[in-house]
């Protein structure tokens, strides 16, 4: 895509990020009228929406719930969501020629293509005369009271008399989001919540893991966080060679990753329930049952899990005398209750979003200005509101970063 790119200076609008909501703030505020540049680190925008969704982008959901995300600021979310949710997010899409289909509650583009969805934006930047200013790391604003001046490693400059800080997290950085922008949101005088790698894989040392790698099955995972249940959810278990993945295990990590990466000594466990179908009495029943019959050990969970998990649990049947009913309740106690110790986590490389970052507290809930620093709004997850997968923290993206770009337009007419 060529973009326009023009320096002249100074621009009304300047967006610190091209990415979900750097593109939808730039398009807002020149809708305003207003002349905006994008700046952005990377030779491309928006890369990181090719990648969501597995490359579908799941870029909203029909029940967008504000209490399901977290934030140090729930009323910021709450208001920006209340005038930007997915009603208007479908219309705006759909106005920039955008089909959106659903899959249960989760909205995707009809073509199934994430391309589609930055296709479309990039097209109303480039009919906007949004100017596009490809390699350009912000690495500093120096603010003064008619026009703002963002410095880049490069020695290049931009000056506008509004800045929009829409760097992003820290996940997935070779696609842009560093953590770059958080030090500019800090000079501003803005405290950081310490980032941490959200909806992640997890690290865990457990001969289990080691043996069933490479299996996947349907169960309920629980996160534990010194002895205290924190988070449950049913999914897919994947046992990897380094630990647990798996979309439930994405869905628990948050809180252990915060635990670990804030609490530094906390103690993280996972508790799988490997049959969350079955109560433990009507499998201690059916163990007892297949005992009595002779099944041999390697077998005893034929047909309700995957082989592998057979020849794991025969370890664990003691010998000596056969007590079918207790052996088959100890066994139900582990299948619906199997501990795992977490070690750490796989790291921003693999972590879908980012928990923590600019503290939202800060943020004017109307304006999604700084309560720190005139001329200075925010978008999107560089601030500390996460939200669950499922098209949340896009819907998050749009909404704010169309809301950052109208107020700044409002400020800078
Ligand atoms: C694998 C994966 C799959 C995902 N799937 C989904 C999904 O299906 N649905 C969903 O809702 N969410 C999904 N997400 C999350 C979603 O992609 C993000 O929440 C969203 O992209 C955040 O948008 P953003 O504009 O705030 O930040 P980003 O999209 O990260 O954009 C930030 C931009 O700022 C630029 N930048 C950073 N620092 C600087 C600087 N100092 N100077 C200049 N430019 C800078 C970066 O280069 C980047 O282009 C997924 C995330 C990942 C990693």
């Amino acid at each position: 895509m060529q973009y326009a790119c023009r320096m002249r200076a100074p621009f009304d609008i300047a967006v610190v990020g091209g990415g979900a909501s750097g593109l939808t703030a730039a398009i807002a505020a020149s809708r305003e009228g207003r002349s905006v540049a994008i700046v952005d680190r990377m030779p491309r925008l928006g890369k990181k929406i090719l990648i969501t969704g597995g490359g579908r982008c799941n870029l909203g959901n029909e029940r967008l719930d504000p209490g399901l995300f977290h934030s140090t600021n729930p009323g910021l979310v709450a208001s920006v969501l209340a005038r930007f949710g997915t009603r208007e997010i479908v219309s705006f899409f759909e106005g920039l020629g955008l089909r959106i289909v659903s899959d249960g509650d989760r909205l995707y583009p009809a073509t199934n293509q994430a391309a589609s969805v930055l296709k479309v934006l990039e097209m109303e930047v480039r009919r906007r005369r949004v100017s596009v200013i490809p390699g350009f790391e912000a690495v500093s604003i120096i603010r003064s009271a008619e026009a703002s001046r963002a410095a880049a490693s490069d020695g290049r400059t931009i000056e506008a008399r509004a800045f929009i800080l829409a760097g992003g997290g820290r996940s997935y950085p070779a696609l842009g989001s560093d953590g770059s922008a958080y030090a500019l949101a800090r000079t501003a005088g803005h405290r950081l919540i310490e980032p941490v790698p959200s909806c992640v894989p997890l690290l865990v040392r457990d001969p289990w893991c080691h043996f069933l790698q490479g299996q996947r099955v349907r169960a309920q995972a629980e996160a534990w966080i010194d002895g205290q249940r924190a988070a449950e959810a049913l999914g897919d278990v994947l046992f990897t060679a380094y630990g647990l993945s798996g979309t439930a295990v994405l869905d628990v990590s948050t809180d252990i990753s915060i635990a670990l990466h804030r609490g530094k000594k906390a103690r993280a466990e996972v508790v799988l329930d490997l049959l969350p179908d079955m109560s433990a009495e009507a499998l201690s029943a059916e163990l007892a049952r297949r005992l009595e019959g002779g099944w041999g050990a390697a077998d005893l969970v034929s047909g309700l899990l995957p082989e592998k998990f057979g020849r794991t649990i025969a370890g664990l049947i003691p010998g000596g005398p056969p007590r079918p009913a207790r052996t088959a309740a100890a066994l139900a106690a582990v299948l619906k209750g199997k501990r795992f110790a977490v070690q750490g986590t796989r790291g921003w490389n693999e972590a879908e979003f980012t928990s923590g970052g600019v503290d939202a507290g800060e943020i004017d809930r109307e304006r999604l200005s700084s309560k720190k620093a005139p001329g200075l709004y925010f978008a999107g997850e560089i601030l500390d509101v996460q939200g669950p997968r499922g098209g949340f923290n896009l819907s998050w993206a749009w909404a704010s970063g169309t809301l950052a770009g109208r107020a700044a337009a409002g400020e800078t007419g």
